[in-house]
């Protein structure tokens, strides 16, 4: 199977309203290209470095999506042209990314990663730092963020009952979120949720947003 045909059979099979993030990590911008020339537009990366360096050769209309853990002192590098940052984990990396916007006078959309798997090792806040962030004049007073939902990832693991718990899970506090009275920077819309192994049951537990590389690019 080429890219072209993983990605069009992919997208055949979403439902509209949820949005198919390309995650192009470790592959050469060649094989990016096959995907931008079978329509695909938006892709995720994980470092900065080499999010950068594709952005820098691919064309302008391509949307870069920043999936993996940023570093508050790398956010200057992406601010110019990074479309949304799913993994946004504590209130200091989004005043330092609103900063960025400040200075490039733009607004950043970006998703608050939540904690939601039973393992440790996953980056995120859990729900009670998600409220306070939310709730804190900090984050009320940031003109150059705009808080466009969620982001999640679930356990690795073979125990899809588990998994769904972890999908329900987030889309409840998803919910939650979008009761809150809306504000300039908070227009909670999307739920990204969902890799290869999972984006059919996260579908199905409400993502609008899927985010896989494997099953289009071949495992890495
Ligand atoms: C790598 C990665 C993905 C895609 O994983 P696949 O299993 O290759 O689809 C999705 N989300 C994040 C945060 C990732 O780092």
């Amino acid at each position: 199977m080429s890219i072209q045909n993983n990605l069009l059979e992919i997208k055949a099979s979403l439902p509209s309203n949820v949005t198919l993030v390309a995650v192009s990590k470790t592959w050469p911008v060649d094989d990016l290209m096959e995907a931008y020339n079978a329509g695909q537009r938006f892709f995720g990366e994980n470092k900065v470095q080499e999010m950068t360096q594709k952005w820098e050769q691919m064309p302008k209309d391509t949307e870069w999506h920043m999936i993996g853990h940023l570093q508050t002192n790398k956010v200057k590098y992406i601010a110019p042209y990074v479309s949304l940052i799913h993994s946004v984990d504590s209130l200091k990396l989004l005043t330092e990314i609103n900063r960025q916007g400040q200075r490039y006078r733009k607004i950043i959309n970006c998703l608050l990663q939540v904690h939601i798997a039973e393992e440790d090792t996953k980056f995120g806040l859990d729900e009670n730092e998600l409220y306070a962030l939310l709730a804190s004049e900090e984050f009320n007073a940031m003109e150059n963020i705009n808080v466009t939902g969620l982001m999640g990832m679930a356990t690795f693991t073979e125990d899809m009952q588990q998994v769904k718990r972890e999908f329900m899970h987030l889309k409840s506090i998803f919910e939650e979120v979008r009761q809150q009275p809306q504000t300039l920077n908070l227009k909670p819309k999307t739920l990204s949720m969902g890799m290869s192994g999972d984006y059919r049951l996260a579908i199905e537990c409400g993502s609008t947003m899927v985010r896989i590389g494997s099953s289009i690019f071949g495992t890495r």
